[in-house]
C-alpha cells in the first residue's frame, strides 16, 4: 500500500465500472504512484465484469468468476475505494465531489465513468415490483430469484442483453417470451439471413418470439402479472425484463454544467468541457458517437492513462465495432457496416445443411462490413481487415472461404473446381450425396440431365443450392456429350427455376424471405429486383393470411397506388365496380380534378376515369378525398384484378341474354385484392355481339339464353390472342365459381409475370379444362382456396397495423365483405 504524498496529484474518479478499471490498470503501468485515487462506486462492490452477467445468470458462472479487481488490487494501488456512495454533485469551483454519504473529495482531476442507464419503456406498470432491467448485479439477483419459482418471463427487447437474458431464463426452467418491437431480431447488427437463422436457433431452445410486437402496458396486482400488446393480446408474465437499450448516465455532468449532448462531450483526449474533468466509457459522446461495447471504452481507457500519464500521445479516433453473442451454441458475429447501397458489393456463402450463413460486403475493394452465422472462425480476420482497410480485390474470389483458402493460386471455373474435387468431397449436403456417386451414376445408369440426377441420386433434391455444382458435374463428366442445361434459373441470386423455387416454399413450408433465401442457398443477401417480386408473389399466393405482404419488394405503383407516368407525376385511378358509376361519384371526382388542378381526365379503356398528371406530394390526399367519397383504388398498376368491363345486358339492352352488369359488379368484388401472377382483366358481354370485347381478356364471360359461356386465356396488349372456350354454364353462380377457380389455379400454377394465356398455353386447355371444369371436386377446391386467400387479404390484421402506410392506406378491402365463408373441408 502506498501512503498519500502531497505531490501526488489527486485524481477522483466516479463510477467503479469496466471503463474506470481498466483506465486505472493502464495508468499505473504508466504512471506508478503518481496519484492518489479515490474512486465512488454507486455498486456496493468491487469491479466485475459486467459482460459477464449473461453466463452468471445462466448459471455458467459466479460473481467471484467474473471479478476484475478484488479488494487486494484496490489496496496494492493505495484506492480509496468509496463502494455503495454515489456522487450526487460537483463543485467545479471548489474542485470537489460529494457522495450520498456526505463525503466531499478534492479533486485535481476529476474522472467521469458513469457508464450508463437501462431505458426503461414508460408504459402503465412500469414500476410494478417483477418488473427488471439487466444491467448489474442486483438485477441478474433478482432474476435469478423469479427464475427460482418458475413461471412464464418476458423480455421486452430482442436485441444482444434480451436475447442473453431469454436464453439464461429458459436454462432455468422459465417459459419466456421474447417481445421485440422490430421485425427481425437484433436488427442493428444482423441482416435479415443472419436474423432468421438466430430466431431459429432461440426458438428451438422454447424460448417463443414476438416480433413487430409493441408493448402498451404492464399489469399486476401488487407485482407484474402480464403485459399488453398494441395488437390487444396479454401474455402472462411472472417476470418482466426490460432491456430496450441504454442511455449514456450523463445527469451528473449536466448538472454539473458541463457540455452534455447524448452523452457528455469528449475530445480526442477524453477531456471535457472543462479542461480538469475527463470522462470515458459508455457514459461519452465521442464525435457525435456513444458506444455500448467495451472494446472502444477499452481504447478510450488507453487514450486517458496516457494523458494523465502527462505522456503525449495520438488522440481517440472512434472505434468500429463488433458485436457476438453469448448464448452457447448460438455462433454469430457481425461488424462494420452492413446495409445495402449501390456502391457496395458483396459476397455470400451459404450452407442450409450446416445453418451456415456468411456475407462480407466490400466498397471499393475494401473490406467494411461482415456478418457470419454458424461459423464464425474468421470473423476477427475480417474485422482485422476492416480496420486496416485493406485492400482485398486480389482475393475477392476465394475471400468468404476465410483465411485458410489464401494464397491459393487463381480462382478455378465451377468446372474446373469441381473436377478438381475428390471423389468422397460433398456435392449434396442436404441428401450426403458425394461426388463420386453422382459420378457413378451417371456413367453405370447413363444420365445426361440434372432431373435424371436428381432422380437417382437425390442431390440437388432438397434445398437445390448445390444445383450448380450438380451440373457442373455433369457438364466435367460428359465433357462434350453434355447439352448443357435448358433450365432458366429465376435471376442471378439462384440456379433454381421459378417452379423448383414454388415447389420448394410448398414442400419445405418455407414462409418468410429470410427462410427462402437461406434454406434455398441464395447468393445475394437480400434477393434482387428480379427475385424479390417474385418470391414475394409466391409467399402471398403459398400462405394466404400467415404471411405478411412486403412492400419494399413492390414496385413504385403497387406502393403508390397510381402510375408513374413519364414526367414523373401520377395516374389516379379510382375503382368503378363493373364499370358503373353515380353522379355522386363524378361530382367529387371533378371536385378533386378542379381542387388538385388535374391536367388531365380521361376515360379508360376499362370503364373508369384516370386523373392523370398529379404529383407525388398529392397522392395522400387525392386518395383521402376519393376514399371519403366512397371509392377504392382501382389498382390500374397492379399484378392483380384490373377490370371487370360490362355491357348493360338484358336489364337495358333489346339482344341483352342474363344480366351481365350484375354477373360484372359481383365478378369485380369478389376478386377484388386478389394479388395474381401478372395483371388480370375480365369482362362480361350480354350476348355474343361482345360489346364488351370479353374475348381478348384473362377472363371473358359471354351470356348466351342457356347460361353462360366461360373463355380465357385472351389477351390484347403486345400479343393479340383470342380467348379459347373454356366451358358453359346454367347458372350465374357456377360462373362466379369457374372463374374464381380459373384464377386460382392460375394463381397456383403460374411463374411470375406470366400472363394468365401464357400459363394456359404452357399447361394445355384440356389440362386446365380438366381441373375446372370436368373435376367438380377439384374446381370447388380450388374456389375454397381462392375465399380462404381473399378472406386473408380483407381481413388481415396486418393491414389493419399498417393502415396509414403507403399500400394498404387506400385498401380498405375490410369494408367490402362480400367474400363468403369457404365451406369447413
Ligand atoms: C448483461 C450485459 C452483457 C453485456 N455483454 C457485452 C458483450 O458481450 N460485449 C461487449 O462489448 N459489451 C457487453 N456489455 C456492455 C459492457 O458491459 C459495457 O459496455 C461496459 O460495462 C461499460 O463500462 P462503463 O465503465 O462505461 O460502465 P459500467 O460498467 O456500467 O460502470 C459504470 C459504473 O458507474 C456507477 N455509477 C454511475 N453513476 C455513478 C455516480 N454518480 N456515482 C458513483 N458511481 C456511479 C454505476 O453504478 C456503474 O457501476 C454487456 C452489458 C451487460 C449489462
Amino acid at each position: 500500500m502506498t501512503s498519500p504524498d502531497k505531490c501526488r496529484r489527486k485524481l477522483v474518479v466516479v463510477g467503479n465500472g469496466m471503463a474506470a478499471g481498466r483506465m486505472l490498470e493502464e495508468l499505473f503501468a504508466r504512471a506508478p504512484g503518481a496519484h492518489d485515487v479515490t474512486i465512488f462506486g454507486a455498486e456496493p462492490r468491487v469491479n466485475y465484469d459486467r459482460i459477464m452477467l449473461s453466463p452468471v445468470l445462466a448459471g455458467e458462472k459466479t460473481y467471484e468468476d467474473i471479478v476484475i479487481h478484488g479488494d487486494a488490487w484496490y489496496a496494492e494501488n493505495g484506492i480509496d475505494l468509496r463502494r455503495g456512495e454515489r456522487v450526487v454533485a460537483v463543485d467545479r469551483e471548489a474542485r470537489t465531489v460529494t457522495s450520498s454519504a456526505g463525503t466531499v473529495a478534492p479533486y485535481d482531476e476529476l474522472v467521469l465513468a458513469t457508464g450508463s442507464d437501462p431505458f426503461v419503456i414508460p408504459v402503465p406498470g412500469a414500476s410494478l415490483p417483477g418488473v427488471v432491467t439487466f444491467r448489474d448485479l442486483d438485477d441478474v439477483e433478482k432474476m435469478l430469484e423469479a427464475a427460482n419459482k418458475g413461471g412464464s418471463a418476458v423480455v421486452i427487447g430482442g436485441g444482444l442483453l434480451g436475447l442473453e437474458a431469454a436464453a439464461g431464463l429458459a436454462l432455468k426452467g422459465m417459459k419466456v417470451t421474447v417481445v421485440h418491437l422490430m421485425p427481425t431480431l437484433m436488427e442493428r447488427q444482423l441482416d435479415l439471413s443472419a436474423a432468421y437463422l438466430l430466431r431459429r436457433a432461440i426458438e428451438k431452445r422454447g424460448i417463443t418470439v414476438e416480433t413487430g410486437a409493441n408493448t402498451v402496458a404492464i399489469f399486476g396486482a401488487g407485482k407484474v402479472e402480464a403485459i399488453k400488446l398494441e395488437d390487444g393480446r396479454t401474455l402472462p408474465a411472472d417476470l418482466v425484463v426490460m432491456a430496450v437499450g441504454i442511455r449514456p448516465n450523463a445527469a451528473l455532468a449536466k448538472a454539473a454544467g458541463l457540455e452534455v449532448r447524448r452523452g457528455i462531450v469528449v475530445d480526442d483526449h477524453l477531456a471535457t468541457s472543462d479542461p480538469s474533468i475527463y470522462s470515458v466509457g459508455e457514459c461519452v459522446e465521442h464525435r457525435g458517437a456513444c458506444y455500448g461495447l467495451v472494446a472502444p471504452l477499452y481504447e478510450m481507457a488507453k487514450v486517458l492513462a496516457a494523458r494523465l500519464a502527462g505522456e503525449e500521445v495520438a488522440g481517440y479516433a472512434g472505434s468500429i465495432t463488433s458485436t457476438k453473442l453469448k448464448v452457447t451454441g448460438v455462433d454469430l458475429f457481425s461488424a462494420g457496416d452492413f446495409s445495402e447501397g449501390d456502391e457496395t458489393d458483396e459476397v455470400v456463402l451459404r450452407d442450409p445443411s450446416r445453418g451456415i450463413y456468411k456475407r462480407v460486403i466490400l466498397r471499393d475493394g475494401h473490406i467494411v462490413g461482415a456478418v457470419l452465422y454458424g461459423d464464425v472462425a474468421d470473423g476477427s480476420w475480417y474485422f482485422d481487415l476492416i480496420k486496416k482497410h485493406a485492400d482485398v480485390s486480389e482475393m475477392r474470389e476465394t475471400l468468404i472461404y476465410g483465411q485458410a483458402f489464401q494464397g491459393g493460386g487463381a480462382a478455378l471455373d465451377p468446372i474446373s473446381a469441381v473436377a478438381a474435387l475428390s471423389d468422397d468431397a460433398e456435392i449434396c449436403g442436404c441428401n450426403g450425396v458425394s461426388k463420386g456417386t453422382i459420378v457413378g451414376a451417371i456413367k453405370a445408369k447413363g444420365l445426361t440431365t440434372l432431373d435424371e440426377v436428381r432422380a437417382v441420386t437425390k442431390a440437388s433434391a432438397s434445398c437445390g443450392q448445390c444445383t450448380g455444382k450438380v451440373e457442373a458435374v455433369l457438364a466435367a463428366t460428359l465433357g462434350a456429350a453434355y447439352s448443357g442445361s435448358s433450365r432458366k434459373p429465376m435471376c442471378k441470386c439462384t440456379d433454381l427455376t421459378h417452379e423448383e423455387v414454388r415447389g420448394f416454399i410448398a414442400s419445405k413450408e418455407l414462409k418468410s424471405f429470410p427462410a427462402i433465401l437461406q434454406e434455398l442457398g441464395w447468393k445475394t443477401s437480400c434477393g434482387c429486383p428480379t427475385c424479390r417480386p417474385a418470391l414475394n408473389y409466391y409467399l402471398i399466393a403459398a400462405w394466404p393470411g400467415e404471411y405478411r405482404d412486403d412492400l419494399q419488394s413492390r414496385f413504385v405503383n403497387e406502393r403508390l397506388h397510381a402510375n408513374i407516368q413519364k414526367d414523373g407525376t401520377f395516374s389516379v385511378v379510382p375503382r368503378m365496380w363493373g364499370g358503373l358509376t353515380t353522379p355522386a361519384e363524378l361530382r367529387a371526382i371533378a371536385d378533386i380534378a378542379e381542387k388538385y388542378q388535374v391536367p388531365l381526365v380521361k376515360m379508360t379503356g376499362g370503364q373508369r376515369v384516370d386523373l392523370i398528371g398529379i404529383p407525388k406530394a398529392s397522392l395522400p390526399n387525392v386518395w383521402a378525398e376519393l376514399l371519403a367519397a366512397g371509392m377504392v383504388s382501382g389498382q390500374a398498376y397492379a399484378k392483380g384484378l384490373r377490370t371487370v368491363k360490362t355491357c348493360v345486358g338484358k336489364s337495358w339492352c333489346r339482344f341483352g341474354t342474363q344480366d351481365s352488369m350484375g354477373l360484372g359488379v359481383k365478378l369485380e368484388k369478389l376478386m377484388c385484392g386478389s394479388w395474381t401472377p401478372a395483371k388480370v382483366k375480365l369482362a362480361v358481354s350480354g350476348c355474343p355481339r361482345n360489346c364488351s370485347e370479353a374475348t381478348v381478356k384473362d377472363i371473358g364471360v359471354i351470356c348466351v339464353d342457356s347460361g353462360y359461356d366461360i373463355h380465357i386465356a385472351g389477351a390484347a396488349g403486345l400479343h393479340v390472342r383470342a380467348t379459347d372456350l373454356l366451358g358453359h354454364v346454367d347458372t350465374e353462380e357456377e360462373a362466379l365459381e369457374v372463374c374464381a377457380a380459373v384464377l386460382q389455379a392460375y394463381r397456383e400454377q403460374a411463374v411470375y409475370l406470366d400472363r394468365l394465356y401464357k400459363w394456359s398455353e404452357k399447361v394445355g386447355l384440356d389440362a386446365v379444362r380438366a381441373q375446372i371444369i370436368d373435376d367438380l371436386a377439384n374446381r370447388k377446391a380450388l374456389y375454397q382456396r381462392f375465399l380462404v386467400s381473399q378472406r386473408a387479404v380483407r381481413k388481415d390484421p396486418w393491414a389493419e397495423r399498417v393502415a396509414g402506410r403507403e399500400l394498404h392506406e387506400f385498401m380498405p378491402l375490410a369494408k367490402l365483405d362480400i367474400i363468403p365463408a369457404p365451406v369447413e373441408a
